[in-house]
């Protein structure tokens, strides 16, 4: 079965999918993204994520004409073709293509959209987070509107490959004061000793991640508490649980900080109970 990318206003055969190499995405890192989850034919926490996509693109002055019932329309015809039930989409969209100057091109320039889909099975992530993951700490050295879900994610990519290097899982970013920002590609949360979720307070240091945002809701609704605070590495080492959250990882339980073991080095039985009751929700 042929896979199928859409790029700008065309469904393409991935392998054939591409764009201009005058594209400012490949240029400057110039454009935004979004990733959802799709189980049974649904996209997890949809509107959440188009919320966020259309404030990226607001913040950037990417002039992006597209409704999101458009959009949503497309994506789910993209699902279609690939018979995609179960998997991620991503959604890309640049400021367009111009010859190459940082200034921004004329504001009719179109922005280039490129969307993909692939399978991704759950139920094999499901099993990882019955193991747990290991994180490492490592430097945050990115900009200062993380907050913004841009394709500039260079200072990500390295801290993810040094996890990666050391045979972890994720790496938690830690800022110049101390403390944890959040994982390369991930929320980054802890359980305190009285059972208190502890998750840094949304500034433009984060990504306002929208797994985070139905986690709180779903913890609400569980009655257990939640301190909006940064926390130092240290802290989380000591803390009763660790976990993290993301479109594509749900909440996944932390078991392991650098080279001290998180509890009994098992998941916390309230990050399992969290990721169930987020699953529940969808
Ligand atoms: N922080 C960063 C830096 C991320 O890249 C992501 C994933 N896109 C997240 C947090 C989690 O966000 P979400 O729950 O919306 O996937």
């Amino acid at each position: 079965m042929s896979r199928y990318a859409y790029v700008n206003s065309a469904f393409v055969p991935h392998r054939a999918a591409s764009v201009h190499i005058e594209d400012r995405g490949f240029q400057f890192g110039d454009a935004v993204y979004e990733v959802w989850s799709v189980r049974d034919g649904h996209l997890l926490d949809e509107q959440g994520h188009f919320e966020r996509l259309y404030r990226s693109l607001d913040q950037l002055d990417i002039r992006f004409e597209r409704s999101q019932s458009a959009m949503q329309v497309t994506i789910h015809e993209l699902l279609r073709r690939n018979r995609i039930r179960e998997g991620l989409v991503y959604l890309q969209i640049s400021r367009g293509v111009a010859p190459r100057d940082h200034a921004f091109p004329a504001t009719n320039t179109p922005p280039t959209i490129v969307l993909t889909a692939k399978r991704f099975s759950f139920s094999a992530a499901g099993r990882r987070a019955e193991q747990g993951v290991r994180v490492i700490t490592h430097e945050d050295e990115r900009w200062d509107r993380c907050d913004i879900k841009s394709v500039n994610l260079l200072a990500n990519v390295l801290a993810k490959q040094a996890a990666r290097e050391e045979g972890a899982y994720e790496a938690w970013l830690v800022d110049k004061a101390g403390l944890v920002t959040e994982g390369s590609s991930t929320t980054a949360w802890i359980v305190n000793a009285d059972g208190a979720l502890v998750t840094r307070p949304l500034d433009n240091h984060i990504l306002h991640g929208i797994t985070r945002k139905t986690v709180v809701a779903v913890a609400n609704a569980m009655s257990i508490p939640l301190i909006e605070r940064a926390f130092t590495p240290a802290e989380a080492k000591s803390a009763r649980e660790a976990f993290i959250t993301s479109a594509s990882s749900f909440v996944m339980p932390v078991v392991q900080i650098d080279d001290k073991m998180i509890g009994n080095g098992a998941p916390g039985s309230l990050s399992l109970s969290l990721r169930d009751e987020y699953l529940r929700a969808q």
